[in-house]
């Protein structure tokens, strides 16, 4: 089924990429390379999913997904961060300012469309378990 994935990354190789691998998984791409586009490209667009990179220029991601967050009309939709970063400290930071996931670049094709499809499918809260946990 088709989604809408707001792709927010200022790398051009990157966003053409991730561009590419979305819609031949069959989704419905808006990328922008502007993060201070991000939060009114999403009041346009609704994503489903927002693929976040968190080195943007002039605007920090980790800003953006917070900002989403408080936002009552955009904190429900789903955010994968995308970042350079690679310590420790810094995967907190990403899932402290609301992210739902992160990848560490460069990221793969495999696990990026795992992450992806992972958070484009009904939460697993969702669905009533008979068995007790
Ligand atoms: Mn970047």
């Amino acid at each position: 089924m088709t989604k809408r994935i707001l792709l927010v990354e200022d790398n051009d190789l990157n966003r053409k990429l991730f561009g590419d691998v979305l819609k031949a998984g069959g989704h419905d791409v808006m990328p922008i390379a502007d993060g201070s586009q991000a939060l009114e490209a999403m009041r346009r667009f609704g994503p489903d999913l927002v693929i976040m990179d968190i080195q943007l220029p002039n605007i920090s991601g980790l800003d953006l997904i917070a900002q989403i967050r408080r936002d009552p009309a955009l904190k429900a939709v789903p955010v994968l961060a995308v970042t350079a970063y690679a310590g420790k400290g810094d995967e907190e930071k990403i899932r402290d300012a609301g992210a739902d996931n992160y990848l560490a670049k460069p990221v793969s094709i495999g696990p990026f469309m795992q992450a992806v499809n992972a958070l484009l499918a009904p939460a697993p809260s969702a669905t009533p378990s008979a068995a007790p946990a």
